[in-house]
């Protein structure tokens, strides 16, 4: 089968390195552009946004593909509408991988809100020097804020307006516990905003606010579109293929273009 990959995670990159070693499938990555050195999967690549849910269906009529798995980030709610618009329109399978959420333990002190602008809200009746881990974009929706300071960390410097106090640190993770413990004392943090993105990689700013009872505002995930088949693990996408394999589904014979 010839599967479209759209990747940007590490989970992306796992699977990419999993099925380019595989006979009977044919991978091509695909990577938004957003970063300026991405980690580049195993394999195929392409770089660039396709132009919206047409330009990908046309991509994926002119490239013969059989399916598409959609890894990339939990937040990256268009391209996953996109990839399902398409997919739905050619009569082909999509598989959005989306790896748990993370759940509150004991002594965590979260709030949970359901988008960026409540975060900023929310945030700022928390305290007053807030730690926004939620990426280069997004920033925006707490630029109208005069009070709290900000420490934006991201991996390339963010987009759009900004709010007027504050300071950025580019940086890539994963951090340690021991790092983000320091970040947050030398920086006097009181409040920590993140996305919901799940996963181990960047969950020890979680720890880290835990251990210094300092609150963490966390945005909840948008929807899968409906008729997309979800999986949480690497593991169990390989194992979708596999049936879908056996059965034939996903195979050229399907297709409406
Ligand atoms: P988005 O808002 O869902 O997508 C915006 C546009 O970017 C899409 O319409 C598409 O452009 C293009 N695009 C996104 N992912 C693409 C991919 N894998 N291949 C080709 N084009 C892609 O996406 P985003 O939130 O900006 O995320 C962009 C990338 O960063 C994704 O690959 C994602 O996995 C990664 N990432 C995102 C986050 C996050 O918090 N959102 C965090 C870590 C990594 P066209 O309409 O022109 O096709």
């Amino acid at each position: 089968m010839r599967i479209l990959l759209l990747g940007g995670t590490g989970e992306a990159r796992e699977l990419a390195r999993l099925l380019t070693g595989e006979r009977e499938h044919e991978i091509v990555s695909s990577l938004a552009g957003r970063v300026s050195e991405p980690i580049r999967p195993a394999g195929e690549v392409r770089i660039g946004g396709f132009g919206g849910a047409d330009g990908l269906r046309e991509w994926l009529a002119d490239n013969r593909m059989d399916l598409v798995v959609d890894a990339t980030h939990p937040f990256a709610e268009m391209i996953t509408a996109n990839a399902a618009r398409a997919t739905a329109r050619l009569g082909l399978p999509m598989i959005r991988l989306s790896r748990p959420g993370w759940a509150a333990g004991p002594g965590d002190r979260w709030y949970r809100v359901p988008d960026l602008v409540a975060a900023a809200d929310t945030a700022a009746g928390l305290g007053d020097r807030i730690l926004l881990t939620i990426g280069r974009q997004g920033v925006a929706a707490f630029a109208g804020r005069a009070r709290p300071w900000y420490l934006i960390r991201a991996i390339d410097p963010p987009a759009g307006e900004l709010p007027p106090r504050h300071e950025i640190l580019l940086a890539r993770g994963p951090f340690t516990v021991a790092e983000e413990s320091e970040l947050l004392t030398r920086h006097r943090i009181d409040v920590v905003v993140t996305k919901d993105s799940g996963g181990a990689a960047t969950a020890a700013k979680l720890t880290a606010a835990r251990a210094a009872g300092i609150p963490v505002v966390v945005v909840d995930r948008p929807p899968v579109p409906a008729g997309v088949t979800v999986v949480a693990t690497v593991e169990q996408v390989r194992e979708v293929l596999s049936e879908w394999s056996a059965e034939g589904t996903g195979g050229r014979a399907g297709r409406k273009d």
